[in-house]
């Protein structure tokens, strides 16, 4: 059985927008099922996504040097060792395979996704994000062959300023590690828990359970389940994408990627109704050989809370309590990106 925990309370104070008469604000703190850990839901519509002034990235001043642009890509980005690709870099379509020059663990690459270097959501074509995610999937099986000693893989993804992305050109990491985070870490062994007392993979009882409920439960795209999870990891939410029969990178192939493209270009067409312009992601793998963590994509929007003096959207709770704090619940973001999935 899949628990699904909230303890509702409230805060009072003196309203100086109301003549100091009472106020009464709701907050909730939700538990993951999975996982236990806390997540606080208040600021109900308190902030809205920021605008960003997409053409001026392409301005001279704010620019500056990009080395995924085509003119730089060739001299200013790193090679592969022969061993792994022999070629050192490789494409497919727009989408281009390199070393990442900071690499996060021994097998780390980056996929530039696009010749552009400003893409806005309306321009991540379906061919564009195909290519992307099969070239950078190709990559994960590959060192997944070449060094099995690291069972996680994850393709993670940050998009624009917000999200805390270094450049503007379109790109996203491919890694295989033993130590995939934290969060990654706990939903592992929670699943391993769930199935060792249940007998039952937690993944599949949890569609289940969505289906049912049909609160959070967003749509299904091929063989997927787009859900809005009861805890979400970002402060406007989250949206996850499970894949059933996908439990390590071996198992993901090009139906799984044209799935994964088909939802996320609709969770794309809102973001742009919505005037979301960033955000973050990751597709995440657990180790051969096991049946109850299932693969997952999550994606979560990013904003500055103003363009005046850019305050980022995390604050403490993120950075030194640990601790997601979201202003949407998932119940109205499934409601509202419902139609988008129709
Ligand atoms: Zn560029």
């Amino acid at each position: 059985m899949i628990e699904f925990k909230a303890i509702e309370s409230a805060s009072n104070f003196l309203d100086p927008r109301q003549g100091f008469s009472q106020s009464t604000v709701n907050f909730q703190v939700r538990f993951d099922p999975l996982t236990g850990r806390t997540c606080h839901f208040s600021h109900f519509g308190a902030l809205k996504a920021q605008r960003l002034d997409l053409p001026g990235y392409e301005r001279p001043e704010v620019k500056g040097f990009c080395p995924f642009c085509g003119d730089k890509r060739d001299k200013a980005t790193p090679k592969f060792m022969p061993d792994i690709i022999p070629e050192g870099r490789r494409t497919r379509g727009e989408a281009c395979l390199i070393p990442n020059l900071f690499p996060y663990d021994i097998h780390s690459g980056v996929v530039i996704m696009t010749d552009d270097h400003v893409v806005g959501l309306s321009r991540f074509s379906n061919d564009r994000l195909t290519d992307s995610f099969l070239l950078g999937l190709d990559f994960l099986q590959r060192i997944h062959s070449l060094d099995p000693a690291l069972p996680y893989h994850l393709m993670t993804w940050n998009y624009m300023p917000p999200s805390g992305g270094g450049l503007v050109h379109p790109h996203q990491q491919y890694f295989a590690t033993r130590f995939p985070g934290n969060q990654f870490m706990d939903e592992l062994s929670g699943s391993e828990r769930f199935f060792n007392a249940s007998r039952k993979n937690y993944w599949h009882a949890l569609i289940e359970t969505e289906i049912s409920g049909n609160t959070r439960y967003i749509g299904k795209v091929g063989q997927t389940h787009w859900i809005a999870p009861f805890v979400s990891m970002g402060l406007l939410g989250e949206v996850m994408c499970i894949f059933p029969d996908v439990f390590s990178v071996r198992d993901f192939k090009e139906g799984h990627v044209h799935d994964l493209v088909s939802g996320l270009g609709r969770v794309f067409r809102f973001y742009e109704a919505e005037g979301i312009f960033s955000f973050n992601a990751s597709l995440s793998f657990g180790p051969e050989g096991q049946g109850h963590f299932n693969s997952f994509f999550r994606i979560v929007p990013r904003t500055f809370l103003n363009t005046r003096d850019f305050a980022p959207d995390l604050n403490f709770f993120q950075a030194v309590l640990s601790e997601p704090i979201c202003i949407v619940l998932p119940e109205d973001l499934c409601e509202d990106i419902r139609p988008y999935f129709k």
